[in-house]
């Protein structure tokens, strides 16, 4: 009997798979890194070839460990960084250019005009999203400016774009799927979020051919099989999302004000509205959470741009811990930060301040401040920011949060994650499995195969959850965050302009 699912977790720096048997427990996990490329400050690429063939040697990796056979496993889900943008040439399937990485500014020239077009209201409209390199459009109107001819050949129909999860796909079923799913297609700039299709205004102000384009299909479901060159068996390709998304997922925040916030580098925040795709007054962006048997579910998404990386700043710039768990113990030797604040804008600040100029400020420090008061300033930061977002995001979508779920690095922190929970007033909800983005691809394979039971058992299941109950009155907690307001005053519009 095929029992298992597998997930492939295509991201940034490396190609993972992780095999789950049908209780949705971890059996065995791979990984590959590959080369980022930087051709020129701020660019960003990846070669498609070493994307590709990291992630199978994962996926080989995977069943060879656990000792599972290619038969035994019932679905493959996909999830992948998001954003990033590959071109490859329909006959051979060979990749014209390096993928441009949702990381890289390469296209910020192009965003540029697109916004001196006035199209800034269009895509915000239409999209959900703000003009930015980040997202995809830019970066294929890139590639078929930077390759000789490509323009004439996409216009030919010989050309296909696809994200990640598309470019998998068609290596995967040796180029006989061309397609790719609600999620990942909200991330590109070029897909109406509201009429679900690919908007001819903004295909036409990038030049991008119809034909390039992915078929756009439900998160779950059978996208083709598996050739059985590459595993040793016909497996079915039946669930994919962009990696938030499956987080979203895989916390099973699948009702509307239901969120989750990842702790990594930075955080991402991102709430449930249900059916409605409420349009943001605070700068953050609405996306597809996912489509299932037809129909669309949208979500609020907010970033934070530095927060586990604080923590490592903590440890690299000022040599105060020696790794990144040590903060939890000096921050619990100490009842309090002692009035002092650190707000870490090293790159400006995002929701709800939008300042390029802001910069990092320590504040609130007297004669008494000590190590561990500055630790623990940082570990609050995160949590302080935090709240901001989810403030954005409460206003944006007219619904207030019952619970935060949580995952990523930073959140096997029990002093954060409990002042998390005072700081908001809400139950924070830690899961036993942090490979919460994995298990959202996997379990959405696992529904089109019916390794696992309709979505609600899926989605109700609470097994292992640490929740992380507010202890704090709420008068101190207002005080600490007025405090916190008053400290991002100071780092506003430090930089002259
Ligand atoms: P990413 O996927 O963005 O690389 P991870 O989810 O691996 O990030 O989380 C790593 C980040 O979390 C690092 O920035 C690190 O400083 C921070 N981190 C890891 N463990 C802890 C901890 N116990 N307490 C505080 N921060 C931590």
């Amino acid at each position: 009997m095929s029992r298992f699912l597998m997930a492939l977790d295509q991201g940034t720096t490396s190609s993972r798979a992780i095999l789950f048997d049908e209780g949705c427990s971890i059996v065995a996990v791979d990984q590959y890194e590959f080369p980022q490329y930087f051709p020129k400050p701020g660019w960003v690429e990846h070669d498609p070839d070493e994307i590709w063939e990291s992630q199978l040697r994962a996926a080989r990796g995977v069943l060879e460990k656990a000792r599972v056979p290619a038969s035994d496993v019932a679905g493959i889900g996909i999830t992948n960084q998001r954003e990033t943008a590959l071109v490859w040439d329909r006959a051979t399937g060979r990749p014209i250019h390096r993928a441009i990485v949702w990381q890289s500014r390469q296209t910020a020239p192009i965003c540029d005009e697109l916004r001196a077009r006035g199209l800034e209201e269009d895509v915000r409209a239409r999209t959900g999203l703000v003009i930015d390199a980040y997202f995809s459009g830019t970066k294929v109107r890139f590639i078929l400016d930077a390759v000789d001819g490509a323009q004439d050949r996409a216009e030919r129909g010989e050309l296909a774009f696809g994200t990640v999860d598309s470019w998998l796909l068609h290596r995967l079923t040796k180029g006989r799927v061309h397609a790719t799913e609600y999620s990942n297609a909200s991330r590109t700039m070029l897909y109406d979020i509201h009429e679900r299709r690919w908007d001819e205004g903004l295909l036409e102000a990038l030049r991008v051919p119809r034909s390039m384009l992915p078929e756009v299909r439900d998160s779950s479901g059978v996208f083709g099989m598996v050739d059985a060159e590459w595993l040793g068996a016909e497996i079915p390709v039946a669930g994919i999302a962009g990696d938030q998304q499956a987080a979203l997922f895989g916390q099973r925040c699948t009702s509307p004000g239901q969120a989750k916030n990842t702790y990594g580098t930075g955080c991402f925040l991102l709430m449930n509205t249900g059916r409605t795709a409420p349009v943001s007054q605070t700068g953050l962006v609405t996306t597809i959470a996912w489509g299932l048997e037809g129909e669309v579910e949208y979500a609020l998404e907010g970033s934070i741009f530095v927060t586990g990386s604080a923590v490592q700043w903590l440890r690299d710039g000022l040599g105060l811990i020696a790794d990144a768990a040590e903060t939890e113990s000096a921050a619990r030797s100490v009842e309090d930060t002692g009035g002092a604040y650190l707000v870490p804008a090293f790159t400006g600040l995002g929701a709800p301040y939008w300042d390029e100029r802001a910069r990092g400020a320590l504040v609130g420090i007297t004669r008494g401040t000590t190590r561990e008061h500055v630790i623990r300033a940082t570990l609050e930061s995160i949590a302080y920011q935090t709240r901001d977002v989810v403030e954005c995001v409460q206003r944006d979508a007219g619904m207030s949060l019952s619970a935060l779920r949580v995952d990523g690095g930073a959140a096997a922190n029990d002093f954060l994650m409990q002042f998390q929970s005072d700081v908001l007033g809400v139950p924070v909800e830690r899961p036993a499995v942090l490979e919460v983005t994995a298990l959202g691809a996997a379990a959405l394979a696992g529904l089109a195969t019916g390794v696992l039971g309709g979505g609600d058992d899926f989605a109700s299941s609470s097994a292992g959850i640490t929740t992380f109950e507010p202890a704090m009155e709420e008068g101190r907690r207002e005080a600490l965050y007025a405090g916190w307001k008053r400290a991002v005053e100071r780092s506003l519009a430090w930089e002259p302009a």
